[in-house]
């Protein structure tokens, strides 16, 4: 028998919301089927009206809250839910922080791995305003363009000036530079024609150290009056230390392409974490809220329990951040990363900060993991802070062949994380202690966690 949804498009209904799904809407069940909604948090009765129904769930709008949770805050306004800016806004920040501790929670739990124990996240004082980087689309019309972001799941452009979320001076920047822009009449990109000049603006600021690096990203490989704008920028914002040029030719959702130019100045900006001095490039990845990264990396160093005569490997190193802070305490220090210019701002961090002991390569971390084990290095600690999907089976495999005592895992991704326990447990491992959260991305869904694994004995 075909299964019939029990709820038809625009019904409307009034239900109470159950839960928060791990992207921040609330779920409804009708009869055992879900429907998710915006901005409704569990524990509400809602009104709803029903937007479009799928074989297994549908989607459906809020037109009526009939009870407030009482976690709920006043949201700072749509657009930053629309953009998925700010999805979790309406959720007040302890309850937020409980939210990122439970999706860990629920994901062991499924995976039968209730004993492992969750602390609670670690959050920030101030939970807006934390990004030192800013990625965004410039459109409008030719000698009026705009700073924006595009509606979740689509192209739409919804113009922004204040993105909440970004520390101020970013978004007084972007202003500054959209005049500019706009002074010597540059067209927007035009993402279906693919036409056009400017497409996005990245804007990066040290947070202690207060350089500004602003990066176009062009269609074209020719800006027009390149110097003469990157001079009116620096002459408007005296914190801007680099300006450079990105050219990106390709039909692409990728914000930046291969080839970076330099218009002015310097190619990197520097900044400190945790009393290190870093120089990071435009292309380099560098962890966006420095507060919480300070947290992240303390927790990640605690958990290496070091005494200073440990080998480590900092696998996924980036600019070396955390091979630096595991350099101050061990007695070598084995970083890759697949980014060049990441490396090489690695090899100059080191040297800035006048360390010694560590060797870097460009590569991937499967390739080099293997390399290592050949050559017979024998670390007492390895550290991973993979991307989002996680570790690969044949990368564990080596890490593990080499027999350190303990890896500790840097996740920006829970699912993954969950996943590679078990695989790591599968290879001789267990979970020392309590998971530990940091809250990098606060008014979003996204979470950051710290793992300690040992051998078994
Ligand atoms: N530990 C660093 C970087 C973490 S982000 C920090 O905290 O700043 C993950 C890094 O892994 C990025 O720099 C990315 O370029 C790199 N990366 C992605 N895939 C990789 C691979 N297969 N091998 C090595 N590095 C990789």
């Amino acid at each position: 028998m075909k299964f019939k949804p029990p709820v038809s498009k625009n019904q409307e209904l009034t239900a109470t919301v159950t839960d928060l799904t791990y992207q921040g809407m609330g779920v409804v069940k009708v009869d055992g089927y879900t429907l998710f909604c915006d901005d409704a948090l569990p524990g509400e009765e809602i009104r709803l009206h029903v937007l479009k129904v799928g074989k297994n769930y549908g989607y459906a709008k809020v037109i009526e809250r009939l009870t407030t949770s009482k976690d709920r805050v006043e949201s700072q306004g749509k657009a930053y839910s629309q953009t998925g800016i700010a999805p979790l806004q309406h959720l007040a920040y302890p309850a937020q922080l409980k939210f990122k501790q439970k999706q860990i929670q629920d994901l062991l739990k499924k995976a039968h791995l209730d004993d492992i124990e969750v602390a609670e996240t670690i959050g920030m004082k101030d939970p807006f305003h934390y990004r030192n980087k800013a990625q965004v689309p410039v459109r409008g019309t030719k000698g009026d363009l705009k700073t924006g972001f595009f509606k979740r799941g689509s192209h739409n452009f919804l113009p922004l000036e204040n993105f909440l979320i970004q520390d101020e001076r970013i978004d007084e920047i972007l202003k500054e530079v959209i005049k500019v822009l706009n002074a010597y009449e540059l067209e927007p990109y035009d993402e279906e024609r693919h036409s056009g000049m400017i497409r996005h603006l990245m804007v990066r600021i040290g947070h202690y150290s207060r350089e500004a690096m602003v990066v176009i990203v062009t269609k074209n490989g020719r800006l027009p009056h390149d110097r003469e704008i990157a001079e009116k920028i620096v002459a408007a914002c005296p914190d801007v230390v680099s300006v450079m040029q990105n050219v990106n030719r390709d039909r692409t959702n990728v914000i930046l392409g291969q080839k970076t130019k330099l218009l002015f100045g310097k190619d990197h900006i520097k900044d400190t974490l945790n009393g290190l001095e870093f120089e990071i490039s435009a292309q380099s990845f560098y962890q966006v809220n420095p507060v919480q990264t300070e947290k992240l990396y303390q927790t990640a160093i605690r958990f290496a329990n070091l005494t200073g005569e440990e080998t480590a490997i900092d696998a996924y190193c980036g600019i070396g951040t955390i091979s630096l802070s595991l350099a101050e305490k061990c007695r070598a220090v084995y970083g890759v990363e697949i980014v060049e210019a990441a490396i090489e701002d690695a090899k100059r961090n080191a040297e800035l900060n006048e360390l010694d002991n560590l060797r870097f390569e460009v590569g991937n971390a499967e390739d080099w993991m293997a390399k290592w084990k050949e050559k017979g290095i024998r670390p007492n600690v390895i550290m991973v802070d993979p991307p989002r999907k996680g570790l690969t089976e044949s990368l564990i495999e080596s890490a593990t062949g080499m027999n350190p005592d303990r890896i500790v895992y840097v996740s920006c991704n829970p699912a993954t994380l969950v996943r590679d326990i078990q695989s790591l447990m599968e290879k001789g491992y267990h979970v020392e202690g309590r998971i530990q959260p940091v809250d990098q991305f606060p008014q979003t869904e996204h979470v950051e966690t710290v793992v300690l694994m040992s051998r078994n004995i």
